[in-house]
């Protein structure tokens, strides 16, 4: 048979309206329109002459090609039409997992943010006199019910270990709370609110990197302020923060290690010793609390992680953490503390370029409300914290009954699951693993097909295994795993 050359083969090509013509792209047309299949057409076309320019093509293969037209097409409508942001099942157990968007939100915050942003809304208007209003009154209020310190309200019980009436009172009525974009964002317009221009003091032991490159001596530099280090990494005294006080001193800060230890020798002037050193030298007190729970999580099997109300109580004046993070709610940074430092941030032109629009605003309006109304499992990262192992074991048992008999051998096995997003460092939760082999693919290979999957599941790689951990998986996405995982070794 005589070889045909590559000017043959490129003349066998279609034309764009050729194959846009075909029935079968017609139907493709109908659905994306025809500006996009047009566009892909081309593309299609494009890969396939660069394919007989090098060779990569011959007479054979472009038959095969040239019958693969529509279906070609109609990957890449997929690729170019489909979302990019995409829903993923997260079988890591990691639930504040940063790089799979922290907490998954609470169906009412879904509900109000639907409600609220579809059409128009009283955002920044007060309905009953007509007149514009301030966009924080929606959250505040519920704030301010959170951070009183009737534990009526407050929280899951054990709260209030020493607040008297005369505290309840003090703090309800002094302590008001903003929203900004995230916790970097609430670090930025605190120090800048605060201290710029001045000194902040800090110990070295707390001059953190969070991921996403937020580090403390960067935002301090950002802000306006001077970092002023005391101490050593691995022990800083009272006494170092009191010697490190001068005329130019603004504020001191104490910023939460929340993604490390420090261990060994160790020593960290306690909260109780700030605020009384803060108190008598005339300084307000800050703490970047990172996490901050809006309840006592001791309750969730959670130890180390102190809340925003217990940290207020004792006397800090101003505390910021996020409301992705222990809160459960949407990206935000929300900074808590005493009226009059909160309205200098308030008044600050930063505030404004700082500030969050409706969406956040309906989602944390919501969530909120779930606490307000102590109706924790309402609230996706709180309901995950209280699932047993058990009730985790059984979910997997279903799963690997489902899959049985097939190319996968499954295994259950004890594990931990983790909170993540920089929360309780060192707080663990028992939990029971799926562990995953199947016939002929290794490791990285099943978990590279389970990331290709639709929906795409990410599990978790340790020692050569696959191992899924449904903590962080809704009950519901069970039925899909097992799906998937029928689908990968088929
Ligand atoms: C997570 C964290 C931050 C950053 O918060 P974002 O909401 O991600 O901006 C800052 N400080 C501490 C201590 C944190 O844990």
């Amino acid at each position: 048979m005589k070889s045909i050359g590559k000017a043959e083969l490129f003349r066998r090509l279609p034309s764009v309206d050729e194959i846009v013509r075909t029935p079968a792209v017609g139907e493709l047309t109908a659905v994306s329109g025809s500006a996009a299949v047009t566009d892909a057409a081309r593309g299609v076309l494009g890969r396939m002459r660069d394919e007989i320019a090098s060779g990569l093509l011959d007479e054979q293969a472009l038959d095969l090609a040239l019958s693969g037209i529509p279906s070609a097409i109609e990957q890449q409508l997929r690729r170019t039409l489909g979302y990019s942001l995409r829903g993923v099942i997260n079988a890591t157990g990691v639930i504040l997992h940063t790089n799979l968007g922290r907490a998954p939100l609470a169906v009412t915050a879904i509900e109000h943010i639907r409600n609220a942003s579809a059409g128009y809304s009283n955002l920044e208007f007060e309905l009953e006199a007509g007149e514009r209003g301030k966009r924080d009154v929606h959250v505040e209020r519920l704030f301010r019910k959170l951070l009183s310190e009737d534990d009526t309200v407050a929280g899951t019980g054990g709260l209030r270990p020493a607040g008297t009436a005369e505290a309840a009172v003090a703090t309800r009525a002094d302590v008001s709370t903003i929203t900004v974009n995230n916790n970097a964002a609430a670090v930025l317009l605190a120090l800048n609110s605060l201290a710029e221009s001045g000194e902040v003091v800090v110990s070295r032991g707390e001059l953190v990197e969070i991921g996403g490159s937020f580090r403390i001596p960067d935002v301090m530099t950002k802000s306006g302020a001077i970092l002023c280090e005391v101490g050593t990494t691995n022990r800083t005294r009272v006494a170092d923060y009191e010697r490190a006080i001068n005329e130019r001193t603004r504020l001191l800060l104490r910023v939460h290690r929340s993604n490390f230890e420090i261990t060994g020798f160790t020593e960290q002037a306690s909260i109780e010793e700030l605020v009384e050193l803060a108190r008598r030298r005339g300084l307000p007190l800050m703490e970047d609390l990172g996490s901050g729970a809006l309840v006592n999580l001791q309750a969730f099997g959670i130890s180390g992680e102190p809340s925003v109300l217990d940290r207020l109580r004792t006397g800090v004046d101003v505390v910021t953490y996020s409301g992705d993070k222990l809160l459960g709610g949407p990206q935000a940074g929300l900074i808590s503390g005493r009226r009059e430092l909160v309205s200098r941030m308030r008044s600050n032109s930063l505030f404004r370029a700082l500030r969050v629009d409706k969406l956040t605003y309906a989602a944390l309006e919501a969530t909120l409300l779930a606490y307000v109304k102590r109706d924790h499992d309402a609230i996706p990262t709180l309901r995950m914290m209280r699932r047993t192992k058990e009730e985790i074991g059984q979910r997997a048992q279903a799963i690997a009954r489902q899959v049985s008999g097939s190319k996968w051998n499954v295994e259950l096995i004890d594990g931990e699951s983790v909170i993540g997003g920089g929360a309780a460092p060192s707080s663990v939760l028992p939990t029971r693993l799926l562990s995953l082999r199947c016939e002929g693919l290794g490791a990285d290979e099943v978990a590279t097909r389970l990331r290709a999957s639709d929906p795409p599941v990410i599990p978790r790689v340790e020692d050569g295994r696959v191992l899924l951990d449904l903590r962080t998986v809704f009950p519901a996405q069970d039925e899909m795993i097992a799906a998937v995982l029928h689908r990968i070794s088929a």
